[in-house]
């Protein structure tokens, strides 16, 4: 059996590394008051349909859509955005709150061709902060990304920024970036010639050589922006000088959803090859109104954990937990008396693995060692009728008997050296 392709399990030993993630998340993000927010995986079509766009990759191919046995239209979230929007509707959230700071980390499915970096189950962690258009939710949002980063020993990153300024604005830009395309339609990669037709600013994303030449001179968006496009992006540049956080304007970045506005930024690292991304976001003032909500501005992003896993992955040094100590026992009343010993480590919070083969002490003993316990722990017969334990010092290569009386007083002094 294998799992599906473009999926992954993620195993005992990597699993403290998305723990670590999590907490890290938790921590820094509580200090700015977002709070955790989970919704379903499984959400209506039409919400992704409705937002994201229906003349973008994510709606055109590379949905997990099916019909459910109430003959309902079904998707396995491709993001995290619109369910959270969705949430925020379906909860009045905006009601309890003028502004409404939440996180999220989990799952996210796109049909995409699975390669380094892309899988078609992957997780993203997201930020979105709602209920502001100053271009310091803008900033704080970027701000904690980096923060994060950082904190995850993730330094060699790259944010690029760009203004995509309003929907009026883009279709004036819109046609003229056709028009000037036009001239060159027979020299286009063919998805970028589809594109033409369907979502002209895709393209200034291509990654195609020749495409990307032919772009070099075409009309640029930011002389179409107006003045409060034009503002709210100085401000925001203005506020990441104040905070030191280096950034490029790249004035052809364009997000591969629709609902963006005003700022669109995406971070990128240069170990990854082409799937280099890892952070992308911007602002969406109208997604929530779109959606049947109140004009409500927002802003936020989404990190891909496996991208930054796999670059910080060397950095951290996270510690696996191995019990400290080894449970062999010997003998039915043994057996039968060592879950008062074991309520006593749990109290302790002491790690430990208890046998469950209850063979020959020698082979207990190997499996103890095995374990990479410190000390092996041995109830058998001969302590019961004494009402003592055996502690063995597996990396000493000492033993000893205490009366189990005093289990407390030696396990006091076990913690004090772990
Ligand atoms: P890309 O251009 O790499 O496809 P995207 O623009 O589709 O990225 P977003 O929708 O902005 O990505 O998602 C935010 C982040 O989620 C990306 O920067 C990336 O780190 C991660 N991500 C997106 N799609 C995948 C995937 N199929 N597998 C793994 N990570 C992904
Ligand atoms: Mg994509």
């Amino acid at each position: 059996m294998q799992p599906l392709r473009g999926t992954k399990d993620i195993l005992p030993n990597d699993i403290v590394l998305w723990q670590h993630i999590y907490n890290k998340a938790k921590e820094i993000l509580t200090l700015s008051n977002y709070s955790e927010i989970r919704t379903p995986i499984l959400e209506s079509t039409s919400l992704f349909s409705r937002s994201i766009g229906n003349e973008t990759d994510i709606i055109n191919k590379e949905m997990y859509s099916f019909i459910d046995q109430g003959k309902r239209q079904i998707t396995l979230r491709p993001e995290g955005t619109a369910s959270v929007v969705r949430s925020l509707i379906s909860n009045r959230l905006y009601q309890k709150s003028k502004t409404n700071r939440l996180w999220y980390l989990g799952p996210m499915f796109r049909y995409e061709r699975p390669q380094q970096g892309r899988q078609r189950q992957f997780h993203q962690l997201g930020i979105e902060c709602i209920g502001s258009i100053n271009p310091m939710a803008d900033a704080e949002v970027i701000r904690l990304a980096t923060q994060l980063l950082h904190e995850l020993q993730c330094f060699n990153y790259k944010i690029e920024i760009n203004s995509i300024g309003n929907l009026q604005e883009r279709n004036v830009y819109k046609e003229s970036l056709i028009e000037y395309l036009l001239s060159y339609k027979e020299d286009l990669d063919n998805d970028s010639e589809t594109r033409l037709a369907t979502n002209p600013l895709r393209i200034l994303d291509s990654k195609n050589k020749k495409t990307q030449e032919i772009l070099k001179y075409a009309p640029s968006l930011n002389k179409y922006l107006g003045s409060e496009s034009k503002t709210h992006f100085d401000s925001v540049c203005q506020y990441l000088n104040e905070l030191d956080i280096e950034y490029n304007i790249n004035d052809q970045l364009v997000r591969g959803l629709d609902y963006y506005n005003y700022t669109a930024f995406e971070m990128k690292v240069d170990e990854l090859g082409s799937q280099d991304t890892i952070c992308g976001g911007g602002r969406y003032d109208c997604l929530i109104k779109q959606l049947g909500g109140p004009d409500t501005p927002a802003v936020g992003w989404a990190i891909g954990i496996e991208r930054l896993l796999s670059i910080i992955k060397d950095n951290l040094q996270i510690q696996t937990k191995h019990p400290v100590i080894y449970i062999a026992t010997q003998g039915v009343e043994a057996q039968r008396k060592i879950w008062n010993i074991i309520k006593t480590l749990e109290r302790y919070r002491i790690n430990f693995e208890l046998d469950l083969y209850n063979n020959n002490l020698q082979k207990q003993i190997k499996r103890a060692y095995k374990s990479n316990a410190s000390i092996c722990l041995i109830l058998g017969d001969d302590e019961i009728s004494k009402q003592e334990i055996t502690l063995k010092y597996l990396n000493k290569n000492m033993q000893k008997r205490i009366f189990t009386t005093d289990l407390s007083k030696e396990l006091d002094a076990i913690l004090s050296t772990h």
